[in-house]
């Protein structure tokens, strides 16, 4: 099933993906299941939303490839690299990236993002599937340059706009069914990964950050980035692919 967070008219709702129709939910299916409310909105007339507002954070795994980490000058961590993106740095499908004016390169990275739909405090990896909600697509948008010069990540990839999220959450996304993380820039590929290839795998992450963070419902976890990760600038048109998503597509401005 893919849920959509949707604006339509006046209203923000949510919706199940029927053909070219949203079925509408009458509330929040994280908190409020899936009963509906008999309408039905057609896709072409609504505008999709982040499908997901982190309700506390956005915990992100880097170099969790290991042709990514070979890519940036290393080896992938023996444990999950964990950093945290704010929820303020959450954009929808089709929202601007905006590059910061303290940046010279802004990065995309396609990933695979994991919405938690049950509170999550000292998780087993072999329960912790039990506590997602489902899954989407996030671009963990980097201010490479400020990256390294700042010698920790907070800022270069929490600038508002760095969390594009979308643009559904598919709630029986299958981990070992051969999907794959596309990114495009521009129409032209330039990461393409199977997420089989994830050094340290969902379950291991959600036990390893929620032996750190209780994980709320609505919080999100980014799983790293496959190899290909580069600039891009403004005008440009970022396309991030998971087999069995869909497509987050986002332009870049300027501020
Ligand atoms: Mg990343």
């Amino acid at each position: 099933m893919k849920i959509a967070r949707f604006s339509h008219g006046e209203r923000i709702r949510y919706g199940v993906v029927d053909e070219g129709d949203l079925v509408v939910l009458a509330g929040d299916p994280l908190f409020a299941g899936f009963e509906t409310t008999g309408e039905r909105v057609p896709l072409a007339d609504a505008t999709l939303l982040a499908p997901v507002i982190p309700r506390s954070k956005v915990v992100c795994v880097g170099k969790n490839y290991r042709d990514h980490a070979a890519e940036m000058g290393g080896e992938a961590p023996a444990e999950p690299l964990l950093f945290l993106k704010p929820n303020t740095a959450v954009i929808g499908p089709g929202d601007a990236i905006v590059r910061p004016p303290q940046s010279q390169r802004t990065d995309f990275e396609g990933e695979l993002a994991v919405v938690i739909g049950r509170i999550a405090k000292n998780v087993p990896a072999e329960n912790a599937l039990d506590h997602v909600f489902g899954y989407t697509i996030g671009n963990d948008v980097t201010a490479r340059d400020l990256q390294r010069s700042d010698g920790q990540w907070s800022r270069a990839k929490g600038f508002d706009t760095f969390c594009p999220l979308g643009p559904v959450i598919e709630t029986e996304f299958d981990l070992d069914g051969g999907a794959r993380v596309i990114s495009r820039v521009g129409g032209e590929v330039r990461q393409d990964g199977p997420i089989s290839d994830m050094v340290h795998t969902v379950p291991d992450i959600i036990a390893y950050a929620s032996a750190a963070f209780t994980l709320l419902p609505g919080d999100v976890i980014l799983t790293g980035t496959p190899a290909g990760v580069g600039p891009f600038v403004a005008g440009d048109t970022l396309e991030v692919e998971i087999t069995g998503i869909g497509v987050l597509r986002n332009t870049a401005r300027d501020a």
